[in-house]
């Protein structure tokens, strides 16, 4: 399985930073895993006609129906119209500012696999529920509720974002990714029998320094980067690291 550095650029980014990935793609001509990124939605087209090679181009989240009477959302297929392969779906931030469930996450998820996007569902713990113990009953459970029973290894990806590490600097010790890792490799391989294709992705303030320690932990598959995916240089030194 080929690893996969997924850049998540949130609500940034305007044509003059195209000019970015303009220089990744020049200096990761052929890279040893899968480059993706995710830019706003107003990018999408614009970005995927600059995409050449190994860079594949996804949104941060779609809606769950084809068409119809949804004022400022956007279908799978009109996401696959403007270019993109993947789709970020359930990020903690979604599930914060717009109070996105595991059953909406799911539904969402269902429609980028009928459209022919990959799906990369998010899930991860607060710090509070680290704290109190709760953190593989919580992903176990986001896990069961947000992944739709028609995911397979080749349109499903995993990212597993304590949402305490993302944007903070901080980050789980090795141990604590490779627990959880373990645990989502154990839970998939439950539910759909063979789990090994399944590409779990750990995210929360991944940078160039501490990329390498991380990828080189068991079950992890590559990363879901957000600041760090921002500009060429530090993006491709985590796709170096991979
Ligand atoms: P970060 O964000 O790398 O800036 O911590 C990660 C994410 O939210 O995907």
């Amino acid at each position: 399985m080929r690893k996969l550095a997924a850049g998540n650029w949130k609500m940034n980014g305007v044509e003059a930073d195209l000019a970015e990935v303009d220089a990744l793609v020049s200096a990761h001509r052929t890279p040893r895993c899968e480059m993706l990124l995710c830019p706003p939605a107003t990018l999408i087209s614009r970005m995927a006609a600059r995409a050449t090679g190994d860079l594949f181009i996804g949104a941060q989240d779609c809606h769950a129906q084809a068409s119809g009477a949804h004022t400022g959302d956007i279908s799978a297929a009109m996401l696959v119209d403007a270019g993109a392969t993947h789709v970020i779906l359930g990020h903690s931030e979604r599930r914060a500012d717009h109070g996105e469930t595991d059953a909406e996450v799911r539904a969402k998820a269902e429609a980028a696999l009928a459209a022919g996007l990959v799906a990369i569902v998010c899930v991860g713990e607060t710090e509070a529920q680290r704290d109190a113990g709760q953190t593989l009953e919580v992903i176990g459970g986001q896990l069961a509720g947000s992944v739709p029973e028609a995911a397979t290894a080749r349109t499903t990806v995993i990212a597993y974002e304590p949402v305490w590490a993302i944007g903070t600097g901080r980050t789980p010790t090795l141990e604590e990714i490779a627990e959880v890792h373990a645990f989502l490799r154990a839970g998939l391989a439950k539910r759909f029998g063979d789990a090994e294709g399944f590409r779990l992705l750990y995210g929360g303030s991944v940078k160039p320094s501490n990329a390498g320690e991380i990828f080189a932990v068991a079950n992890v598959d590559g990363a879901l980067v957000g600041g760090a995916s921002l500009k060429a240089a530090d993006f491709g030194a985590i796709v170096e690291a991979l």
